[in-house]
């Protein structure tokens, strides 16, 4: 691999002008945000962290959560115990969707939000809920990164304003059985998870975790378990990307999830983690420099899972 310098990240950047897109729009906090930022980090396994471009700018984690509460929950309950809640099959379908697995009824992965949310509920030892529950989360996040993260109210509250979909789908999977509290309580829970702020230096050190195996490598922490960590980058390589994880992985080969604030966070198991951001988002919801600049990476270093060509 070649050796990641600010200088070689700054020309990344500058070399990314591919803009399509738009900022997402239906959460009125997340409207209005810069489209025009853009930035990039990079985390190796013996903890040191190269970023370039905005790298100090804050942004909500949003779905880019979505795979360390599963990890959590895995840590917590055991691989079993939520496997028997949630599945880990691609969709298909686009990341609100109601979908569910026929036959055993289960939301399909964690990745998509009618699974997020289920997963969210399965953090913690059970009977955990509500704000303690939130907190296991928000230290259990905060390990990944190494550092105290905290929660973005003002995205919160705007969120909750608009989150009529995801209070669908918990009351969807209230009615069934798949979990026993109070959907309002749930939505508003999974929100303040995704409304956690980063920039894109906790991102690269986040997956960076993820791809050391569960072991920050910045603080030394065993956070997860190999095998958990295993488990999230695998459902991460297939359900990461939305709609595009097909396209994602077999271009840029790196198991990834995007997030709708703009962040993509990339982790390449045993060689790197990465973090992206940019916050105009393609038509599958993904940051569309941030899928430039990944692919670039991918391709100047070699970090394609499947090996070089
Ligand atoms: N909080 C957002 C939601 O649940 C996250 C979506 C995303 O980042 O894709 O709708």
């Amino acid at each position: 691999m070649r050796t990641p310098v600010p200088d070689y990240l700054q020309e990344v950047l500058g070399g990314c002008t591919a803009d399509g897109g738009a900022v997402a729009d239906d959460v009125p906090e997340l409207a209005a945000a810069d489209p025009d930022r853009l930035a990039v980090a990079l985390t190796t396994l013996d903890g040191v962290t190269y970023s370039a471009g905005d790298d100090d700018v804050l942004f909500t984690v949003q779905s880019i959560s979505k795979p360390f509460a599963y990890a959590l929950a895995l840590q917590d309950r055991g691989l079993a115990a939520v496997l028997e809640v949630v599945g880990t099959e691609p969709s298909g379908d686009a990341f609100n969707e109601i979908s569910l697995e026929p036959g055993t009824g289960r939301p399909r992965n964690p990745m998509i939000n009618i699974g997020a949310i289920t997963t969210h509920s399965l953090v913690g030892e059970p009977g955990l809920a509500g704000a303690a529950r939130s907190e296991r989360l928000r230290r259990g996040l905060s390990a990944f990164a190494g550092r105290e993260l905290v929660v973005d109210e003002a995205v919160l509250e705007s969120e909750m304003g608009t989150a009529h979909r995801n209070l669908a789908l918990a009351h969807m999977v209230r009615s069934r059985g798949t979990v026993t509290e109070d959907p309002t309580v749930l939505v508003r829970e999974y929100t303040r998870q995704c409304a956690l702020l980063v920039d894109v230096r906790d991102l690269a050190v986040m997956a960076a975790t993820l791809a050391h195996h569960g072991v920050n490598p910045v603080t030394g922490e065993r956070v997860v378990g190999a095998r958990v960590a295993r488990q999230v980058l695998s459902v991460m390589a297939t359900c990461g990307m939305y709609d595009a994880a097909g396209d994602w992985l077999s271009v840029v080969g790196i198991p990834a999830k995007s997030g709708v604030a703009g962040g993509i966070l990339g982790a390449l198991p045993g060689e790197v983690g990465i973090g992206t951001f940019s916050p105009r988002l393609d038509r599958f919801g993904n940051s569309t420099r941030g899928v430039r600049v990944c692919e670039r990476l991918s391709e100047d270093m070699g970090l394609h899972l499947m090996g070089m060509a």
